[in-house]
């Protein structure tokens, strides 16, 4: 019989009532160090006081009101990120997916208005991962995620990955756009270079094709900048951002250039939910404290503290751990036995990670994580590839 959840998910057998930090607190009491954030959502750990505070203060002026009206707490979080961003606009969503879904829309919509309804050909990477929609799943295109949903949208073709002449070739008069994770998530932990980033501005630049970057996952300070574009000096013309940004309440959005959302006049999208008081309120407060140069030296510093152990978890445990992966607090190790061995046995150890494609074992701890927890999730990742490589 089927489970009353639509049984979409190959759950662990845990439960967690409560949650301080890093830390976790099952139904039956114990403890767990939480190395997984939700996949990069509590990227200020759980019940951040300030967070706590501001939903609680919001929660008692005003949850929701319709787009029909402005909404001051959404115009302030926009101010923020056009503030702090190469963006001139946002617009807010509930979650990544629905971010992904808005960004092909939007470049489609820009060359349509250009007078190129021609140019509607969206080029993606092989691995990636834009969400479940329709639109995202045919963006990314990868056999999992699609079979059984066709007929998928027509309009994508997936690259192989760091093949820098193929995208050349693969643009043509018919592109609308280049989507791209700066660092795959799901895909398992992989960097773009710097260099390979610049190589596609040019490449978008020099055909009028519009560079979009999905920082869902690597983005809101997570690579010790505030976006991890920012390391390699270049900007997308348009940016999904979600998870992270909501510190765990469900929000999302897209940032652009008013190039880019040139097409977007009134009328034209919506969302009954994205952009609601309570949301933006609490992702203001997120934003604000991600943002501070400060807050952003830390996560760099944690970042390399944790780097180090972890390259020595690979040199002590070569036959579980083969190599670190990653930027700032995105980490992932590239795993010998199965990640999802690696990650049950964690459970036993009270260590909570998540498995990536590529067998990886992804490492996206809460970003104010404090120095003794890195410590401890080190000890506790030896203790389970020394259980592991004893049964082996
Ligand atoms: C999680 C994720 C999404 C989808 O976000 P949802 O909030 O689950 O819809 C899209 N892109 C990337 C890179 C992600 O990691």
């Amino acid at each position: 019989m089927i489970s009353a959840v639509l049984p979409t998910y190959n759950r662990a057998p845990l439960a967690f009532v409560s949650g301080k930090g890093s830390w976790l607190t099952s139904e039956d009491g114990s403890r767990y160090l939480d190395l997984g954030a939700g996949i990069a959502v509590n990227a200020l750990g759980h019940a951040h006081p300030t967070l706590v505070e501001t939903l609680t203060a919001q929660a008692q002026k005003l949850w929701h009101v319709s787009n029909i009206y402005r909404i001051p707490e959404q115009e302030q979080l926009a101010e923020m990120l056009v503030d702090l961003t190469f963006a001139d606009t946002v617009f807010f969503t509930n979650s990544g997916t629905e971010a992904a879904e808005l960004a092909i829309k939007m470049a489609r919509k820009h060359h349509h208005d250009a007078g190129h309804p021609e140019r509607t050909q969206i080029i993606a990477f092989e691995g990636a991962f834009h969400g479940r929609s329709t639109g995202a799943i045919a963006a990314a295109g990868s056999e999992k995620m699609v079979k059984g949903y066709g007929p998928l949208m027509p309009g994508f073709t997936q690259l192989k990955w760091g093949d820098h002449d193929a995208i050349r070739v693969a643009i043509t008069d018919q592109t609308c756009a280049v989507i791209i994770e700066p660092i795959q998530g799901e895909g398992g932990i992989r960097v773009v270079p710097d260099q390979c980033l610049k190589g596609l501005r040019d490449l978008c630049d020099s055909t009028g094709t519009l560079l979009i970057f999905d920082e869902v996952q690597c983005g809101m300070g997570r690579t010790g900048k505030l976006f991890a574009h920012e390391w390699a000096g270049v900007t997308p013309d348009i940016m999904m951002v979600a998870k992270g940004i909501g510190g765990g309440f469900p929000l999302g959005a897209v940032l652009a250039t008013e190039a880019a959302a040139s097409g977007m006049v009134a009328g034209t999208h919506g969302s009954t939910y994205g952009g609601n008081p309570l949301g933006c309120a609490i992702g203001a407060a997120v934003t604000g404290i991600v943002s501070e140069p400060a807050f952003l030296d830390a996560v760099s510093q944690k970042a390399a503290q944790f780097r180090q152990g972890l390259e020595g978890l690979v040199a002590s445990h070569p036959k579980v751990f083969a190599a670190v992966r990653g930027q700032g607090l995105i980490l992932g190790l590239k795993c010998v036995v199965p990640n999802t061995d690696v990650v049950k046995a964690g459970y036993d150890r009270h260590i909570l990670t998540v498995a990536a494609a590529d067998n990886v074992l992804r490492l996206l701890p809460a970003l104010n994580i404090p120095e003794a927890d890195i410590a401890e999730a080190l000890s506790r990742l030896d203790a389970t590839a020394t259980g592991l490589e004893a049964a082996l």
